[in-house]
């Protein structure tokens, strides 16, 4: 395993970290869980994340028994939650201070843990000044609730702003964004927030690695049973890919994986790797929903050698997506 700094933050995470969206409770239960976990960190995995609103809060539970049951030292592992979505009342949601306290108290208590190591705020609150937001996740870090903080999805503005008010108030700042990056999903990573880490050091974990399961090529030839996409709570995901970008992203996904043939390896593999290639990248959260899917994407590091520049071209061709860079129009 190979260990990077969460942004400029002292923390060493594990360049490969294990997710519970979706899986835990759906297609992963407690025992399987636990062994999953089991092997994630034989293998050097050190990061595992959650959220307030996974499986309404059971993944948490889950996790937690895990937890106790694996009994690893605590100061070994990183486990972090996210808050956002915590119920439908108006005072259950959102980034307000009531909420962002209250969802970490929850979250410690399904956890069964003291602390998590770092909390997001899983999407932007509009209605909420951000202010607002930096200072309850001050007072959650001076009691010693949340080691880090950090955003899921803000627009680059929102995290600047965060950090000059953080700066202005003595406050601490968010050290960590959690955007979706993957083959298809570049534009934030790779150039709305070129700021964020020359700037203010900002890491990131990033999400969806393989585009839910498409980057794996399993979808050439329909849905298979019993995979993500399947899932009757996931009919908004199965639309999204297979109504509006259907054909694209398939056939995208088909020549990708004439890539990663001629290499000798698969396109999850290849994918994530590309991922870790990007050294902005503190962490690619993985998503396996069984073990034999955690043992191959897990296996990704063993390939990154591989991508010299003229694969990295070969997926750029393939691909067309890569973000323009700033234009020197003093050369027009
Ligand atoms: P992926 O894009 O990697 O998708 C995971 C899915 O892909 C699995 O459920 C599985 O689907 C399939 N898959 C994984 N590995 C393989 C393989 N080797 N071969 C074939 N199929 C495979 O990741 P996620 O979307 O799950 O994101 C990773 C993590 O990031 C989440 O678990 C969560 O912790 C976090 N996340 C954060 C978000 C945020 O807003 N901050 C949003 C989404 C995720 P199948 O079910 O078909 O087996």
């Amino acid at each position: 395993m190979e260990y990077r700094n969460l942004g400029g933050s002292g923390l060493f995470v594990s360049s490969l970290s294990f997710g519970t969206w979706v899986t835990f409770k759906t297609q992963v239960d407690l025992p399987l869980s636990a062994h999953m976990m089991a092997r994630a960190y034989e293998r050097g995995v050190n990061f595992f994340d959650n959220a307030e609103t996974y499986a309404d809060g059971d993944s948490e539970v889950i996790m937690g028994k895990s937890l106790k049951e694996l009994n690893w030292d605590r100061s070994t592992y990183i486990v972090s939650s996210k808050v956002f979505w915590g119920g439908k009342q108006p005072t259950q949601m959102g980034l307000s201070r009531k909420h962002v306290i209250e969802a970490c108290h929850q979250s410690l208590k399904r956890f069964g843990l003291d602390y998590i190591d770092l909390f997001y705020c899983h999407r932007p609150d509009r209605d909420t000044p951000i202010l607002e937001t930096v200072r309850a996740m001050d007072i959650l870090v001076r009691q010693g609730k949340i080691l880090y903080w950090g955003t899921s999805e803000w627009e680059a503005h929102q995290i600047v702003e965060a950090q000059e008010l953080a700066k202005a108030n003595y406050l601490t700042p968010p050290t960590v964004e959690q955007p979706q990056y993957n083959l298809f999903e570049r534009q934030k990573v790779e150039k709305d927030y070129s700021s964020l880490y020359s700037k203010y050091n900002m890491g990131l974990t990033t999400w969806s690695p393989l585009s839910s399961g498409i980057l794996t090529g399993k979808y050439k030839n329909g849905v298979p049973e019993n995979s993500r996409l399947s899932l009757e709570h996931l009919a908004w995901l199965k639309d999204h890919f297979f109504n509006q970008e259907r054909k694209n992203k398939l056939e995208i996904a088909h020549q990708l994986e004439n890539i990663s043939t001629e290499l000798g390896t698969s396109l999850a593999k290849l994918s994530i790797a590309w991922c870790l290639k990007n050294q902005n990248v503190s962490s690619v959260i993985l998503g396996a929903s069984n073990m034999k899917q955690l043992d191959e994407n897990l296996d990704a590091l063993d390939i990154i050698p591989l991508i010299d520049s003229s694969v990295l071209e070969k997926i750029e061709n393939v691909m067309g997506n890569k973000p323009s860079s700033d234009v020197n129009f003093k050369a027009f």
